[in-house]
């Protein structure tokens, strides 16, 4: 294993400075992060280096985030991985860029693989919104990997309510544009999805009809993971973010974790970026496809991604199901002929190009 594998977040400090000192802080807190810096720096080496592994990132499905092969600062592959939810890992360049952060689920939900406590490597964290399903375990994530949380004031402080250490909080808004190292993110205020009165006592009822009633053990913990995040209404319309990230190479990808409407702020971040090589989309929460597809589509016609990534389409288990994403591809297909997509399956490893005639383009995904 190359160095470069695993070079530890010291390029994110020292931009995440700059950041904060444009925010006013003090030499005394500068000299504090710099401390921090150099520690965090050589605990992330010290525990890449342990961690290293030979396997091929494309053809694995342990996730990075628990210690899984990261491409090279040298490789033009990213390596994307659904983690159910609106989670997504990005393994690219050595680094791993996680989107949510919602692992340890409600009971009865299909496994993931891998639990909370496994978690260690991050170096970037963002954050869609406050709801439990995509913070639920941020403090703990954002304490075992060092990494920087990103996210509207509502996440961030619901996330220090969670654990967070403040140090790591990394407060944006519509319109901020961050320079991280090989990653260039900008920010949009995008809006919330929001449903019509009555669908979410259709979904408890069907659940109730096709299935036994929570235990009481299950009940209980379906309400701890529930009870980690934020039911604050600004969330819908000042509180959830869109990510629009452009790599140093061109590589550009964005990420709605929730599929609500068009906002000025998403229109002004497709003038900017242009048409994109991976868009992440939400698909959820209507159960029928007619309706959750005219909410997702326009964000999919807005970027015009040359591969739609799904997310956000699988059970809550007690108040969404999982969706079927045919009805949305057969969409993509007739109006965004251009555009590739996948179905992806928890874990398994999305390679793509980033460079190249291919860009954009999935060179391999082992399911
Ligand atoms: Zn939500």
């Amino acid at each position: 294993m190359k160095k470069a594998d695993c070079a530890g977040p010291i390029e994110f400090n020292l931009i995440y400075m700059q950041h904060t000192f444009k925010k006013g802080l003090s030499l005394t807190g500068l000299l504090k992060r710099l401390g921090l810096a150099s520690f965090t720096w050589m605990a992330s080496v010290c525990v890449s280096w342990a961690q290293s592994s030979l396997s091929d990132p494309c053809d694995s499905l342990v996730p990075a985030l628990v210690g899984g092969a990261i491409p090279t600062a040298q490789s033009d592959t990213a390596v994307l991985r659904w983690l159910g939810n609106a989670n997504y890992e990005i393994a690219y360049k050595g680094k791993v860029y996680l989107l949510d952060t919602y692992y340890d689920r409600k009971a009865r939900s299909r496994s993931l693989g891998f639990t909370v406590p496994e978690v260690k490597k991050a170096d970037l964290i963002m954050v869609g919104h406050a709801h439990f399903d995509h913070i639920a375990d941020i403090g703990p994530v954002s304490v075992q990997t060092g990494a920087r949380v990103v996210g509207s004031a509502i996440t961030i402080e619901t996330a220090k309510a969670l654990g967070m250490p403040p140090s790591a909080a990394v407060e944006v808004q519509g319109g901020d544009q961050l320079e991280l190292g090989e990653l260039r993110l900008d920010v949009a205020l995008a809006r919330h999805s929001t449903i019509q009165n009555g669908l979410i006592e259709a979904y408890a009822n069907l659940y109730k009809i096709e299935v036994r009633a929570d235990t009481p053990e299950e009940a209980q913990k379906t309400r701890l993971v529930m009870s980690r995040g934020s039911n604050d209404p600004r969330i819908i319309d000042q509180g959830t973010l869109a990510y629009g990230l452009t790599f140093r190479n061109g590589f550009k990808l964005v990420i709605f974790g929730s599929a609500g409407p068009i906002t000025p702020g998403a229109e002004q971040m497709a003038q900017k970026m242009g048409p994109v090589d991976v868009a992440i989309v939400s698909y959820q929460p209507h159960a029928v496809s007619e309706r959750q597809v005219m909410e997702t589509m326009p964000l999919v016609q807005l970027f015009k991604p040359k591969l739609l990534l799904p997310a956000h389409h699988d059970a809550s288990f007690g108040t969404w199901i999982d969706l079927g994403l045919e009805p949305l591809f057969e969409k993509v297909r007739e109006v965004s002929p251009s555009t590739r997509f996948l179905a992806p399956l928890y874990r398994s490893p999305i390679c793509i190009a980033t460079s190249g005639d291919r860009r954009g383009q999935v060179i391999q995904y082992t399911n």
